[in-house]
């Protein structure tokens, strides 16, 4: 089964609120799945539990010292009582954090990020199995990913077997440019878009808190529920070559030390490229994160006033923060919430007001995809495309239909394409399927864009 398929079947099971299968063990309850990080930051200590709240060996498991394995029935009252609050405490948390209701000295220093300290023999254990490729779960999801070319080995009279300084000194060299180029688009009118990204390591972070000169561990991802088991950026090439690992957590070092100097440095970049693209009457675009989230408020407003200084250039943004979606944003900044985030912003969703993208369950257009027995017939541009005309009326009914939408607001991609931008507001939903651009996630007359994979 291939990895989007995985993440498909998960987020029907969640839309079902049924069990899922997942390498051979069954997730009874997706939100003790998707939960687990929670607990992970409350052994950090970033989620204080009132007395009688404890997790592992807390007060209420002490009050019970007889009760070991025991599935009583106020044990489970307990857990459930336990599991309650912590998703109240932690929407609760969230909703203040991004109210700029909560000060934490230490966290605010960093841009407001979420971070614990990353150092001693924690960080030494972690590089020993980075090195031994022996890394368990709970360090994919709660510890930054490290290339292991990146970790120099030595043996100092400390006892360090590997060089921290060294890498210490690597992630806080600044990136020499912030915005990669992406793509060029040529639109139907003439006219052309060149697309740049601005990415951050997903979910988990490695930085540097370049005043007290100790790693730290931010949570680049504070929205990230069922994604993170098939982020597409904790793989691939995102974490193949050193350089690209390397360069995301200099992006961020530099990002929460020096939010200024990254401001600036972000302008005269942007600067450049609308003065390169104006040669050639180009349209600049940025699409922010390819990986990564607005972590906390004060990184959203530098975000936002990088838009407010640029307003000839598009931005726009995935997101998995309810808040963010949709919270108040500059004209020329689109936010787009995505599925697969934790289930307390998912609640929060009017997605009959807020830009999103879902994706399309593949029971709902698998038979009327073209196919020759199992092979996909591609179209000239190597994408995969309905077997007929008629197909693709019927998926538009289908899909009508499920999301409660009207079936004439469905544009295929290549639809959109050849439609002016209309000023009426959100009034297309688009088909996207593999292959197509991200065109739909920026256009503003787009209010949902429904993702076809196979
Ligand atoms: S929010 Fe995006 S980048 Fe972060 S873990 Fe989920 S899919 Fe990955």
């Amino acid at each position: 089964m291939s990895e989007m398929r995985k993440l498909i079947n998960l987020l029907e099971s969640i839309d079902k609120g049924e069990s899922y299968k997942i390498n051979g063990i069954t997730v009874i309850d997706i939100d003790d799945f998707v939960d687990k990080n929670v607990d992970e930051d409350i052994d950090e200590g970033k989620y204080k539990y009132p007395q009688g709240m404890k997790g592992k060996g807390g007060a209420d498991q002490q009050q019970n010292p007889a009760g070991k394995g025991q599935k009583s029935q106020k044990g489970a009252k307990n857990r459930k009582q336990r599991k309650a609050f912590r998703k109240k405490q932690r929407a609760e948390q969230h909703a203040a954090r991004m109210r700029g209701e909560i000060d934490e000295a230490p966290e605010d220093e960093m841009l407001g990020a979420v971070t614990a300290p990353f150092k001693g023999q924690e960080l030494q254990d972690y590089l020993q199995r980075i090195k031994d490729k022996e890394k368990s779960k709970s360090d994919k999801f709660g510890k930054p990913y490290i290339h292991g070319s990146n970790i120099e080995i030595i043996d100092d009279a400390s006892g360090r077997k590997f060089d921290t300084d060294k890498l210490m000194a690597l992630v806080m060299e600044r990136p020499k440019v912030i915005l990669k180029q992406n793509q060029k688009m040529q639109h139907s009118d003439g006219t052309s878009s060149v697309f740049y990204n601005v990415g951050l390591p997903a979910l988990k972070g490695l930085a540097v808190n370049e005043k007290k000169k100790e790693f730290v561990i931010v949570n680049t991802c504070p929205g990230a529920g069922v994604c993170k088991t098939f982020c597409y950026a904790m793989k691939g090439g995102y974490v193949q070559w050193k350089a690209v690992s390397m360069g995301q957590s200099r992006m961020l070092n530099f990002l929460i030390n020096d939010p200024a100097g990254f401001s600036g440095q972000m302008k005269a970049e942007l600067t450049k490229a609308e003065k390169k693209a104006a040669k050639k009457n180009d349209k600049v675009i940025v699409r922010w994160h390819d990986a990564g989230d607005f972590f906390s408020p004060q990184y959203l407003a530098l975000g936002y006033d990088i838009a407010r200084s640029f307003p000839n250039v598009d931005f726009y943004a995935y997101t998995k923060i309810a808040s963010v979606a949709q919270g108040e944003k500059p004209d020329n900044f689109r936010m787009n919430y995505s599925e697969g985030a934790l289930r307390s912003q998912e609640k929060q969703i009017d997605f009959i007001k807020t830009k999103h993208s879902k994706v399309v369950p593949l029971d709902m257009f698998s038979d009327l995809i073209a196919r020759e027995g199992n092979k996909l017939i591609k179209d000239d541009k190597g994408r995969q495309q309905f077997a007929s005309e008629e197909n693709k009326q019927e998926f538009k009914q289908r899909m009508a239909k499920k999301y409660v939408i009207q079936v004439d607001s469905i544009l295929t991609y290549d639809e959109m394409m050849a439609t002016p931008v209309s000023d009426a507001g959100m009034v297309y939903n688009i088909i996207v399927m593999p292959g197509d651009g991200d065109d739909s996630a920026n256009r503003p007359d787009v209010l949902g864009s429904y993702l076809l994979f196979h």
